[in-house]
Parts: structure tokens; C-alpha cells; sequence
């Protein structure tokens, strides 16, 4: 009986424990001690950030973003609908009203020349989505953003230590909102970060982030009592997740060449299929421009995509597909729209599917994954 290859398995790096245990000796379990300082810093100094906010997920991250960008009811906000509903739901919370954006048949992020289309005197920002842990064209968009007044809040959830022309992403826009799901790159349970990349709204996040607090401003000594003055909540994490994030942060590029090499091993060994026509492989990425977050096929078909997942699961092996459109579920309809129909968006979907990608599936396991897809495609046990 072989054993099963899950999805993806949260994994310990190094002194994750022996930090949680430091935490704890500090007597300190709250949030905004040591280890979310030392994350925070880190962050900051090795992407170039003017503050780096730790959050309990990136979810919270965007709902940080809405608010500091003071959207409100019928204001509209340009973002694509391939992408995790937390994108659309910081939004839909204050009446905003999300306009879907179709993707790149290449990297399936956001079409930077259907953009200007769908902005009316309404719009007011772009959440851009780097899917894969490949950046969008931020150049294009900044430009576009710029032209028009908007602000860009980058959904980084999946791109944290990716770069594009030697600028981290999640850095570039006004904002930039990073995660630390276990089933990201660099993890601790639940976690994420908000990028304050715009100076003049570091003050009011901090606020933000604090219950609506002015609690830092206090603690530094600039006013003589803390007290509520703003929206806000409770989007600080904990001292004991901080910890542990810290532990991987320190990893960061050990971590991501571990994923090149995973990755790396799955494209030359489906090459063969693909060139036969039978799949299609992620577009080549240089070793900086991406963070090898996840790898996918796409299928011919989407019957062929649930045969594939059907066999692969049957042996054993737990390969997943994402997204259901947000244009199409039931809350994208009620709040959503579009200016045209998302074709790439709706053709994509049904026909991508993911492999098991983390930091330590062993080769033995990739290859077995790999010879699954093979029997399936050809029948037959061989390697090719
Ligand atoms: C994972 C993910 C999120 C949500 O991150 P959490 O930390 O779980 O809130 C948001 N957007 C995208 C694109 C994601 O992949």
C-alpha cells in the first residue's frame, strides 16, 4: 500500500519552536511584542517597505485596504474574478461594488489593456491579484491608476518574496496585502501582513489595526491617553504566531529554492506531454520573477480535468483546481459586474488543475505523481 501525497502539508523550517518557546518566556502572548516587531522589521528592510503592519491574514490585510481607502457604498473597484473571494468580500462588506476584470491567457492575471474599459467615474481602485506568485504588469497598472486617480491595493497573498525589475511585489502599489496561510510559501497557521507603501496612510492604519485606537501613538509618547478616535479592529495577531512566522521569514530564500526545485522537476518531467499537445504547463518565469508558489496544468476540457483528478485521487494523490469565478457565484452576481464577458476567466477555470506543492515532498512522491499522469494519459506504466 503506498502511502497518500496530500495537497499540501504545513512544514516547520527551523527554530519555529524554539522561538514559540521564547515568546512564551517572555511573558508576552499579546499582540505588538518582540517576534511581531522583529517581522514586521524584517519585512520592511528587505523589500524597501515604510511600514509593514503584521495582520491576522491577508484577508484582514484587504479589509484594512477598503478601509483606508475610505471606499464606500457605490463606489466600484477593478479586480479580476479569477481569484480568492477575499479579493471581492473586503469590498462587498462596504457596498462597494466589485467590477470583474477578465485575465491573461499567459500568466492568468489581470489584462492590463482591458482595464481602462471598465473604469467609469465611479471607480475609485484596482486590487491587482499576482496569481502563482507572478506580478501583474504593475508598471502598466500604476500608469493606468495613476491617469485616472485610483488607488492599487496589490492582492500579494501568494507573492510574498516574488520581484518584478528588482521591486518586491506587495510593495508597488499604495498598499500591498501578503498571507501567511499554511498553504502558502512561508507560513504560520493563520497570518498575514498589510504593506503600507504610501506614507500618508501608515498613521490612520496603525489605528486601524488597533481597535480604531490611538494606542501606538501613545506608547511612542506622541499624545498623553489612548482613546478611540477611528473605525477600526482587532487586527493584531499573536505574540506565539508571530514566533513562529519570524522562524520562516529568517528562511525565506531557502524556502523559495526549495519550491524553484519542486517546480523545476514537475515542468521537465510533463515537458514530453506538453509538447505532445496533452497538457499545457505554466508560462517559464525567471527565478527571481516568481516565488514557484504553485504549479498547474491545464487540461483539454474540463471533463478532462475531473477524469485526470478522478485517477489521480484514486492512487492516492490529492491534486485540487481553483477558482470558481467570482462573477459566477451567487454573491458576484448580487454585487458584481462586468463590462464584457470574461471568456479566459471561464475557460481557464474549468480546465486548470494543481499538483501536490510543499516544502518537503520527497522526489520519490513528485515522481510517483508524475507517473500517474502519464498512466493516465497513455494507459500504460512507463516513464517518460
Ligand atoms: C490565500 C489568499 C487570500 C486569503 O489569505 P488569508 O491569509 O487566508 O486571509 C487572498 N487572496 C488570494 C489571492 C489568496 O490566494
Amino acid at each position: 500500500m503506498t502511502s497518500r501525497i496530500p495537497f499540501n502539508r504545513p512544514f516547520v523550517a527551523g527554530k519555529e519552536l524554539f522561538y514559540i518557546a521564547q515568546a512564551i518566556t517572555l511573558n508576552n502572548l499579546g499582540g505588538d511584542g518582540h517576534f511581531t516587531s522583529q517581522c514586521s522589521r524584517l519585512l520592511e528592510q528587505r523589500y524597501g517597505i515604510p511600514r509593514v503592519l503584521m495582520v491576522p491574514s491577508c484577508t484582514a490585510a484587504l479589509e484594512m485596504a477598503a478601509m483606508l481607502f475610505e471606499l464606500e457604498p457605490g463606489d466600484e473597484v477593478l479586480l479580476p474574478s479569477f481569484t480568492f473571494v477575499s479579493t471581492a468580500g473586503c469590498l462587498v462588506r462596504h457596498g462597494v461594488r466589485p467590477v470583474f476584470v477578465d485575465i491573461r491567457p499567459d500568466t492568468l492575471n489581470l489584462d492590463e489593456d482591458l482595464i481602462e474599459e471598465a473604469i467609469t467615474s465611479r471607480s475609485r481602485a484596482i486590487f491587482p491579484v499576482h496569481y502563482a506568485g507572478l506580478g501583474c504588469n504593475m508598471p502598466r497598472i500604476m500608469e493606468i491608476a495613476e491617469r485616472h486617480g485610483l488607488r492599487v491595493a496589490e492582492d500579494a497573498a501568494q507573492a510574498v518574496n516574488s520581484y518584478q525589475d528588482g521591486r518586491a511585489l506587495g510593495s508597488i502599489g499604495h498598499l500591498g496585502c501578503y498571507s501567511f496561510h499554511e498553504t502558502k510559501n512561508i507560513i504560520c497557521g493563520e497570518g498575514g501582513a498589510l504593506c503600507v507603501n504610501d506614507p500618508s496612510l501608515i498613521e490612520r492604519a496603525e489605528i486601524i489595526r488597533d481597535k480604531g485606537t490611538n494606542r501606538k501613538q501613545f506608547f511612542r509618547g506622541q499624545v498623553d491617553k489612548y482613546t478611540w478616535v477611528d473605525h477600526g479592529s482587532s487586527y493584531v495577531p499573536s505574540e506565539l504566531t508571530m514566533a513562529f512566522l519570524y522562524a520562516q521569514l529568517e528562511m525565506a530564500d531557502a524556502i523559495n529554492a526549495r519550491r524553484r526545485q519542486i517546480y523545476d522537476f514537475y515542468r521537465k518531467a510533463l515537458e514530453p506531454l506538453a509538447e505532445e499537445g496533452l497538457v499545457r504547463l505554466p508560462a517559464p518565469c525567471g527565478p527571481e520573477a516568481s516565488n514557484f508558489h504553485l504549479f498547474y496544468l491545464l487540461l483539454e476540457s474540463q471533463a478532462t480535468r475531473t477524469a485526470l483528478m478522478e485517477h489521480l485521487n484514486k492512487e492516492g494523490i490529492q491534486a485540487v483546481f481553483h477558482y470558481v469565478p467570482l462573477h459566477s457565484a451567487p454573491m458576484g452576481r448580487l454585487h458584481g459586474t462586468t463590462v464584457r464577458d470574461l471568456p479566459v476567466t471561464d475557460d481557464i477555470s474549468g480546465r486548470l488543475l494543481r499538483l501536490p506543492l510543499f516544502y518537503d515532498i520527497t522526489e520519490a512522491d513528485q515522481e510517483r505523481v508524475v507517473e500517474q499522469i502519464g498512466v493516465f494519459f497513455r494507459g500504460v506504466h512507463r516513464r517518460f
